[in-house]
């Protein structure tokens, strides 16, 4: 098999460049590991920034995003047993949309089942070659037959733990990485959501998020030992330990309801240095992970493949390599600036045992001068609806 490009992975990093590069023109396969249902299956980001749905709208794909999303003007951060908004519309001119990424995923998997473009679903030992060269290759085995896709370029959207960045020889990548001591414990459930806007709480006992995917549908998260396991938090106990983490109005009009997924998600910042290697680019999570408290991570994942496709697209239309030039520094730049609020804003609501009582007093005094200054609120609201693509 010949293409333009060849994608490793259908998540939704994978699947956007597929469709931005197939309204360019530009022929690509994508090669996932998995089956399309254990894809959808996974549950994971839920807030969208503009630059996402742009995206999307972009791609085709956005009809029933746009049908269906909730659009939020604000959030909640509740500490001290109150809540107080900020109003990212008042501050900004700008909001949110609340659309699930399982959600995403599947609109982009039927839009590209749609136009008969090409997803190798369950290949076996996929790997890239020769992306220093001038013709690299894909592998992979589908069924025990061997295969090789040769292309022009290799978009590695595999993720965190794919195999693209696996293959770039370690001298010529750094990395910075931070591992938090705790992870998030979320419980997602067919109930009403406790409050029309996401509640971000700092208690005591540790941070909890109440989020949701629709009118319906809630997503609720807190904070947990890294050494807890799943098996052991019945539905009841977690429950219990979300509603000791609320303010009283919440904790009374929370409605509960049997768990349909519940797991625990470690907390970790990296980012992987450059982001290309030749005929070989990075995007998404296959470069960088946030931990999710300032909802970036799908966010940045489309934003790389924003400018992926872009450089791509004018690689064959304009015979310019401009934007491939450049694809790495302009990523980056974005990428640790949500890097640097990812780790403030978790930094700022979660429970760090080291830091003991003082660290609770200057987490309490940041937040009192955080809902209290126009300017503070400002940036806070600034970075969560996130940046527009340069350029
Ligand atoms: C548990 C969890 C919870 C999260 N919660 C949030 C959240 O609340 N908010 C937020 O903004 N972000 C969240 N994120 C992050 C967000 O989901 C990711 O940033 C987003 O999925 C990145 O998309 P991606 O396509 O780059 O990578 P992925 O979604 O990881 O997709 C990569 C794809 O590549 C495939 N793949 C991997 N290896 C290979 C291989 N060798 N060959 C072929 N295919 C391969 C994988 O099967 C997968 O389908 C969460 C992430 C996790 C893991």
């Amino acid at each position: 098999m010949r293409v333009q490009v060849a994608i490793i992975g259908a998540g939704p990093s994978g699947l956007l460049l597929g469709a931005l590069l197939h309204k360019a023109g530009v022929d690509a396969v994508i090669v996932e590991q998995r089956s399309a249902d254990y894809v959808l299956g996974r549950i994971r980001a839920g807030v969208l920034e503009k630059v996402t749905v742009d995206l999307l709208q972009e791609a085709g794909v956005a009809d029933r995003l746009l049908a269906e999303g909730l659009v939020h003007d604000g959030i909640e951060l509740s500490f001290g047993g109150a809540r107080h908004r900020i109003d990212f519309e008042a501050l900004t001119g700008k909001h949110v949309t609340v659309y699930g990424q399982t959600e995403v995923t599947r609109d982009l998997m039927h839009a590209r089942e749609a136009a008969c473009l090409q997803t190798i679903y369950e290949a076996a030992d996929v790997a890239p070659h020769g992306f220093d060269g001038t013709h690299p290759t894909v592998t992979y085995r589908k069924d025990g037959v061997a295969h090789t896709i040769a292309c022009d370029f290799i978009a590695g959207c595999d993720g965190y733990h794919g195999i693209s960045r696996a293959s770039v020889p370690p001298a010529s990548l750094k990395t910075y990485e931070r591992i938090y001591p705790f992870g998030w414990l979320g419980v997602l459930s067919d109930t009403p959501p406790v409050s029309p806007e996401l509640i971000y709480s700092n208690h005591e006992r540790g941070f909890a998020l109440c989020s949701m995917r629709s009118m319906t549908r809630s997503r609720y998260y807190v904070q947990c030992s890294l050494d807890d396991k799943v098996e052991a938090w019945s539905d009841d106990a977690f429950w219990d330990e979300l509603r000791r983490r609320l303010d009283r109005a919440a904790a009374e009009t929370l409605v509960t309801g049997p768990s349909i997924e519940k797991s625990i998600a470690p907390l970790g910042s990296f980012v992987a240095e450059p982001m290309r290697f030749g005929r070989l680019l990075l995007a998404g999570d296959a470069a960088h992970r946030v931990p999710p408290t300032g909802a970036k991570g799908l966010n940045l994942a489309t934003a790389d493949v924003g400018y992926l496709a872009r450089a791509l697209a004018e690689h064959y239309a304009e015979r310019s390599d401009a934007g491939l030039d450049t694809y790495s520094q302009r990523c980056l730049r974005r990428i640790w600036r949500a890097e640097r609020f990812s780790w403030w804003f978790t930094g700022l609501m979660h429970r760090f045992p080291e830091t003991g009582e003082f660290g609770r007093k200057m987490q309490a005094a940041e937040l009192d001068y955080l809902v209290n200054s126009t300017a503070a609120s400002t940036a806070l609201a600034e970075n969560y609806v996130g940046l527009p693509l340069e350029g």
